[in-house]
């Protein structure tokens, strides 16, 4: 699939639901967002039909993220079937971990490829200030279940937030004994605008990828600890995608640094979104939204494949250059699948 731009889509990034069992603060209030209803949440099937459609147009990667994955009903099976999708050669999913030491060996057994764990900090106060309700152990069980489970790589993702003063070298460090590839995230300026998240994005908030490396090597200089230094190609962690990787000598894992603001990496977008309540979205900075639900649920009679490769033909040709410095959007992250 190439968008009116040229470039080649093929990874689909769907939300599997709104619903979370945190309240990170830069994702959601504290009462969590207006839930949508089941019937307009795609059912299992209806996914997994997306997928199949997706997987005939050439997506060959899809990500099951949220809100929480891994507390929608259903996402074992419907795990198993993405994998087993012709066309489709892997599938992997951003969670918080906390369901992970339930499940991972489940997931892993139905064909799940790989798995990013949302962690910001080791700090078991912060830890609470920052989800609201989690517990840090939660977490750190979850990342200890999925390398049980033999998840290759198995990434941790943090947001950087200036404010929350995290300890930036202490994260970087947990790659240094485990085979963890831990990635930095640059805070985005996602549901802001009509109050949609309000979780108070703004600019000073934002530690540039470049800043944070200097900040990394500075804080281990000082206490006479080797610098990050860029990882050569062959030791890049598998779906390595847009993060730029370094290491600390000798480490099993690897830092990254995911630069969605300080180096725009839109020209080499591959992306479209599914939203929970099935609206495809061409970028995760834009409320255009493409309606794959009604697509589905046409009436009876209707070519409902076509109807559905008919969404995503309008959204490969909606699919903006690049995201433009654009500050907010209607829906916040945990709506969208961030
Ligand atoms: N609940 C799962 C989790 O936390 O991994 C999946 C959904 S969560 C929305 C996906 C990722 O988006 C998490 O790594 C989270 O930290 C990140 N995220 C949420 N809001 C963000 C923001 N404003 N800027 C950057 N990353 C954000
Ligand atoms: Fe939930 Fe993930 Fe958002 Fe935190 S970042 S509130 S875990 S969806």
């Amino acid at each position: 699939m190439k968008d009116i731009h040229g470039r080649t889509i093929d990874y689909l990034r769907i939300s599997l639901t709104d619903r979370c069992n945190f309240r990170c603060i830069y994702c959601m209030p504290e009462e969590g967002v207006r839930q949508l209803s089941h019937d307009d949440i795609l059912r299992i099937e209806e996914i997994a039909r997306v997928v199949r459609v997706a997987a005939g147009l050439g997506v060959r990667s899809v990500r099951l993220t949220g809100g929480e994955p891994l507390v929608r009903k259903g996402v074992v099976d419907l795990v198993r079937e993405i994998a087993r999708t012709p066309g489709i050669e892997n599938v992997s999913m951003t969670t918080n971990g906390v369901l992970l030491p339930k499940m991972a060996e489940d997931l892993k057994e139905a064909g799940l490829s790989r798995v990013n764990i949302s962690l910001d900090t080791l700090d078991p106060e912060q830890f609470k200030g920052i989800t609201r309700r989690g517990n840090l152990r939660q977490t750190l069980d979850g990342i200890e279940a999925a390398l049980a489970a033999g998840f290759d790589p198995v990434k941790i993702n943090a947001v950087a937030v200036r404010s929350l003063n995290q300890d930036y070298l202490a994260f970087a460090r947990l790659s240094v004994d485990r085979p963890l590839h831990v990635r930095f995230i640059e805070y985005m300026p996602v549901g802001e605008s009509s109050g949609g998240c309000g979780c108070g994005w703004g600019p000073e908030d934002v530690v540039s990828s470049e800043e944070l490396l200097g900040i990394v090597n500075e804080r281990a200089r000082a206490q006479g600890l080797p610098e990050l230094a860029p990882v050569d190609d062959g030791r890049r962690p598998l779906g390595w995608g847009p993060a730029r990787y370094y290491e600390f000598p000798g480490a099993r894992g690897t830092v990254g640094f995911i630069s969605p603001l300080s180096r725009h990496f839109c020209g080499e977008c591959n992306r479209l979104r599914l939203t929970a309540d099935g609206k495809l979205r061409p970028c995760l900075f834009s409320d255009d939204e493409h309606d794959v639900r009604t697509a589905l649920r046409g009436q009876a009679g209707t070519d409902v494949d076509a109807a559905v490769r008919a969404v995503f033909a309008a959204a490969l040709g909606a699919k903006p250059d690049e995201h433009h410095d654009k500050v907010g959007t209607e829906r916040g992250m945990s709506q969208i699948g961030g």
